[in-house]
């Protein structure tokens, strides 16, 4: 298992309604309700955040796609939306997805466009299997712990905490070994690099102390 992101999309929200500023590898920006909704309109919607995503996801192959094949259009142009309704008693969400192209392009490019647009990455996610797990950081301070050691760094380990992520043996095996008796190996890898993998851990089961 290895995650698409080196630094996860961090968001945060106080008590305004309902600004989150969302933190991304480069940059800043927020997120908002619209007024109808409470909020003030001052940055997308989460469902306008999707919908963006799938846009620009399917511009981006376009593009990629045009520029191999060396084809002469200079401008893909899309429109996204959606709809739920109710199907055989489950909610059901359409999304449409409109391509156009403000100069003309020949059909038989159409047609191969249409077909490479459903095949891009973020339609591929949408339409397969997708599991959310929920992860929440609890209080480490009543948790019963056991401290794994060397010279350069002391890793706590509060097994109370511990939600099976598996993030950490996944990530970072040398180091975190479920079916080893001392599970963490702290020689197994750099200090530093020990240090980063144990900041993921999303319980806060695991935890570093200073040296
Ligand atoms: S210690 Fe943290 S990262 Fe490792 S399995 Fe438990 S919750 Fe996941």
């Amino acid at each position: 298992m290895k995650y698409k992101f080196e630094k996860p999309v961090n968001a945060a929200i106080g008590t305004g309604k309902y600004q989150c500023s969302i933190s991304w590898r480069n940059g800043d920006f927020t997120a908002d309700e619209p007024v109808s909704q409470g909020g003030q309109d001052s940055g997308p919607d989460p469902y306008t955040l999707l919908l963006s995503s799938l846009a620009s996801c399917t511009l981006i192959t376009l593009r990629m796609y045009i520029d191999r094949k060396g084809w002469e259009i200079p401008e893909i142009r899309v429109n996204t939306n959606l709809y739920s309704e109710i199907k055989e008693g489950s909610i059901v969400t359409v999304i449409d997805r409109d391509l156009y192209f403000p100069q003309s392009v020949p059909d038989d490019q159409k047609l191969r466009l249409q077909e490479i647009a459903k095949a891009c990455p973020i339609s591929k996610i949408l339409e397969n299997q997708v599991t959310v797990r929920t992860f929440m950081q609890r209080d480490p301070e009543t948790a019963k712990k056991i401290v794994y050691e060397n010279a350069d760094i002391a890793v706590i380990w509060r097994p109370e905490l511990c939600q099976h992520a598996t993030r950490c043996w996944k990530e970072l095996p040398r180091v975190f070994r479920p079916k080893e008796k001392k599970w963490v190996d702290v020689e197994g890898a750099p200090a530093a690099q020990i240090a980063e993998q144990v900041h993921r851990c999303p319980s806060g089961a695991l935890a570093i102390e200073k040296k």
